[in-house]
């Protein structure tokens, strides 16, 4: 099979996702941002959805969060208002950050008048202290308790065992791929790879690793074409917009490795396996994790996993994509930034929010760093 035949399976609408779970009887749980334990509600028989990163019009949620808002989150409201989400049968939120927790009680509020059951994912931020990990597994057997009454199934450690299983081998493939993807920039563009990489969030994610598996072999056999345009590292929060993807392909910048919230932040991180306790081993993974604006980090390791990455890579220079009034992400950039500037490390910041339709300026700014790079 072609690898541009496999690609295409990833490119499915989010409209036929939902339609192909509701045909085949299943429920779906939306989560929104991030590190959610998705394994328990496909252990529990349920799709996992992610509902983050549309794009469109914000208007009603403005009644609810004011104008300077994170624009991920008022999206997200703005689908629970005009009713885009009521195919939910439960919905889950996280708490890492002000924005999020505001959501979740917006959402809570609306939810009830529509029957629609609010999951409320209260995470330490002391996630890798002893307590953190006690008090986030306690959080996880409410989580459970909610999803075995949604789904009428009991959620046995059997089946989250099963559920860590699929997950960490589709994980270990994404990382796989995206090794790949920076070896083939010639077939693997900004939007290819963002499409493979996003769409893990909602497809069912047995059938995603067997397309992945397929797409990875493929990529293998490729013969490797040199690549004359620059090479660059992103991060941020998500850059799945269709405009600022063309636009590094206009300027034939390659995306060699990311260290996006939406893509690699998803997948670097494997739970254990085979620990006699699962719901714990979920509760820890959310410990394990390095490097993400989101979680508490004192050392701030994300600057120099960055750096790793782009020696490793060979990367001419890092795109900084700013989700627009997100707190997490602007106290990152500084020290991120000094970082960099100390290893002679290009960096450029770029501006997005999800109603955006003009991308000129972000356009302006990414030809002329590909010029300098
Ligand atoms: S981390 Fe940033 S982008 Fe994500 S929900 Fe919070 S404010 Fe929005």
């Amino acid at each position: 099979m072609s690898i541009s035949t496999i690609l295409n399976k990833f490119d499915i609408k989010h409209a036929d996702i939902i339609k192909k779970y509701q045909e085949e009887g299943k429920k779906i749980i939306g989560c929104s941002p991030i590190h959610l334990p998705v394994e328990l509600v496909y252990a529990a028989g349920m799709a996992p959805m992610g509902i983050w990163g549309s794009y469109g019009e914000i208007a009603r949620a403005k009644e609810y969060f004011p104008a300077f808002y994170c624009s991920i989150v008022q999206r997200i409201m703005e689908m629970v208002l005009d009713g885009t989400l009521d195919v939910l049968s439960g919905i889950m939120v996280s708490t890492q950050c002000d924005s999020l927790k505001a959501l979740g009680q917006n959402i809570k509020r609306v939810y009830k008048e529509k029957n629609i059951p609010y999951i409320h994912v209260a995470m330490a931020q002391h996630r890798k202290i002893e307590p953190g990990v006690d008090f986030n597994e306690i959080q996880y057997r409410k989580v459970k308790a909610q999803l075995e009454e949604i789904s009428g199934n009991e959620i046995t450690d059997e089946k989250i065992e099963e559920a860590i299983k699929l997950y960490n081998k589709s994980k270990v493939l994404m990382q796989e791929f995206v090794e790949l993807a920076a070896k083939h920039p010639d077939v693997i563009t900004p939007s290819w790879r963002s499409i493979v990489l996003v769409n893990a969030n909602y497809m069912d994610r047995a059938e995603y690793t067997e397309y992945l598996e397929e797409l990875n072999a493929a990529l293998r056999e490729k013969e490797v074409v040199p690549w004359k345009g620059v090479k660059i590292v992103t991060t941020g929060i998500i850059t799945n917009s269709h405009s600022l993807n063309e636009i590094f392909e206009e300027n034939d910048m390659a995306i060699v490795e990311d260290e996006v919230a939406q893509e690699s932040r998803q997948f670097r991180t494997l739970v254990d396996e085979n620990t006699g306790n699962p719901i714990r081993a979920l509760a820890k993974y959310l410990g394990d994790i390095e490097g993400c604006s989101l979680m508490y980090d004192p050392d701030k390791l994300r600057a120099d996993m960055i750096i790793d990455k782009v020696k490793k890579s060979g990367a001419d220079g890092v795109v900084y994509v700013q989700a627009k009034f997100c707190d997490p992400e602007e106290f990152d950039y500084p020290i991120f930034k000094k970082a960099l500037e100390k290893e002679g490390i290009k960096l450029v910041m770029i501006e997005t929010d999800q109603q955006m339709t003009n991308f000129e300026q972000a356009r302006t700014s990414l030809q002329t760093f590909a010029e300098m790079l």
